[in-house]
């Protein structure tokens, strides 16, 4: 129900989190302006001056809410009265499970629906400076500009505002065949046991390698966009662009063999290893360490389903470079999405490190709530752990490692585990469904006390 607007709440950036952190706000009784720069200010991925543009598909993925971490997410959203959801179900075509929107008579709902609110005005206009007076929320995008880039520079430090994604492939550690892989960090370093096996390890043998450079050299890419590539290579090079400068690359590279000994055959020394590392306090993901890659989603299973260990490995997300501004939010950002530096801004949506439609307005419903809740003068609790709202925003304020910090998808491995559920493949259905119950129940009552 819309109650009168009362204070302001600036949202800089109309997309997937902008436009639902409004709409929120806005039935929270806040009065809300949106500052967008299109169509004054293009970026090379929008063609519209329309708020909520799906800059390239057109799905919104898996909409199965009992298996699905992001069919989850639509659930809670739907349940919250989210407006993306709301219109993405107006605009829904027919694709299977998933939910596919037509993408412009969508982004047009949204702006009329917005434009239509009370609470909301909209203003067209690019912002290039974080303002120290007023409540904000920053919900710029992968593709925000230039100049506001700069400014969040300066307030964050160079190396906390990163340009391009450089996605390593990201494994359930509980699909690796632990028959073949082992735990240790290279020459066993480090004070504790923990850091000393804090890399798991997948032997290759001379066949197995050339077997796989075959492979990388011979998988579909994916292309850059025109104007997308400025500066990006430093340190990030693509494994198939290694592979492509010498087939010995990756061996005195990421897969170097040296200072590990193989604990199932301490007496075959490997001709190369691929490392994966922790990439959540849980420790249920593991990054593939150096292995960012360019490969088209197929091609990277295939490839990756190679390396010994791994021949069963389920993908939490799988690689790519792209352009992309995000902040370390892991360092950056409370648990009420503020900037621990300037508590009056807020950040939301793909700027905060998640990645995708679904996972920035849902982003942008939580800012948008807590936002307008500290403006009302109430306590709002950041939304529960067990929700795939809480455990996406728990990862990116605090659980993921902060020096790696890359974009991160929902998926369950960001749950905390259900007592008494087996691990593995085989008790995978169970164990999703007692996810999205228990998410199901925290979510409503988190709803509830806020009626
Ligand atoms: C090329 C490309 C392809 C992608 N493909 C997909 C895909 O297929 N599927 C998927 O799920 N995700 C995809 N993404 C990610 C996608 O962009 C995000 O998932 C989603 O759009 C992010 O929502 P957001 O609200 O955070 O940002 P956006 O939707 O990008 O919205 C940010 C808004 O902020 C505005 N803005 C930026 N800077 C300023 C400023 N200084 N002042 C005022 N306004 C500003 C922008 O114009 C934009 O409208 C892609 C991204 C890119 C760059």
């Amino acid at each position: 129900m819309t109650q009168n607007a009362t204070q302001t709440l600036h949202i800089v950036g109309g997309g997937m989190a902008g436009s639902e952190a409004a709409w929120q706000a806005a039935n929270m009784g806040v009065n809300v302006v949106i500052h967008e720069m299109r169509p004054k200010v293009e970026t090379f991925a929008h063609r519209t001056g329309h708020l909520a543009e799906m800059v390239c598909s057109n799905s919104f993925r898996s909409d199965d809410d009992e298996q699905n971490a992001v069919g989850l997410l639509h659930w809670e959203m739907r349940a919250a009265n989210g407006l993306i959801m709301a219109t993405a179900d107006k605009h829904r075509l027919p694709a299977g499970g998933a939910l596919a929107v037509d993408r412009d008579p969508f982004a047009e709902s949204v702006t009329e629906t917005l434009m239509a609110h009370p609470n909301i005005s909209v203003e067209y206009g690019e912002i290039t400076e974080l303002p120290s007076e007023g409540h904000w929320i920053f919900a710029t995008g992968p593709l925000t500009s230039t100049a506001l880039g700069a400014a969040i520079q300066a307030e964050t430090g160079a190396d906390r505002l990163a340009f391009f994604d450089a996605i390593a492939p990201i494994v359930y550690a509980d699909s690796i065949d632990m028959d073949v892989a082992w735990l240790q960090s290279r020459y066993d370093k480090g004070e504790t046991e923990e850091e000393q096996k804090a890399y798991l390890n997948c032997p290759m043998s001379k066949d197995q390698y050339e077997a796989f450079i075959d492979a990388l050299l011979a998988a579909d890419k994916t292309e850059f966009h025109e104007g997308e590539t400025a500066g990006y290579f430093d340190g990030c090079l693509p494994i198939e662009v290694m592979a492509e400068r010498g087939r010995e690359t990756l061996r005195f590279g990421p897969m170097k063999p040296v200072g590990l000994t193989n604990v199932h055959r301490p007496d075959d020394k490997p001709y190369a290893v691929v490392q994966l590392r922790r990439d959540n306090a849980l420790g249920t993901l593991l990054n593939i360490v150096g292995f960012q890659t360019k490969m088209k989603y197929g091609a990277q299973t295939e490839v990756f389903k190679m390396i010994p260990g791994l021949e069963n490995a389920n993908f939490a997300r799988l690689g790519g470079i792209h352009r992309n501004t995000f902040i370390n939010s892991p360092t950056l950002l409370d648990d009420q999405m503020r900037l621990k530096s300037r508590p009056n801004i807020r950040f939301a949506g793909q700027v905060t490190g998640v990645e995708g439609y679904v996972e920035s307005a849902a982003m942008g419903l939580l800012a948008g709530r807590l936002a307008s809740a500290e403006i009302l003068g109430h306590v709002l609790d950041t939304a529960p752990l067990n929700t795939a709202m809480g455990a996406l925003v728990h990862h990116i304020t605090g659980g993921a490692e902060a020096k790696t910090f890359q974009p991160m998808n929902v998926n369950f491995g960001l749950f905390q585990p259900v007592d008494g559920l087996k691990g593995g493949r085989r008790g995978r259905k169970d164990r999703y469904k007692a996810y999205t119950d228990r998410a199901k129940t925290d979510w409503q009552s988190w709803l509830a006390a806020q009626d």
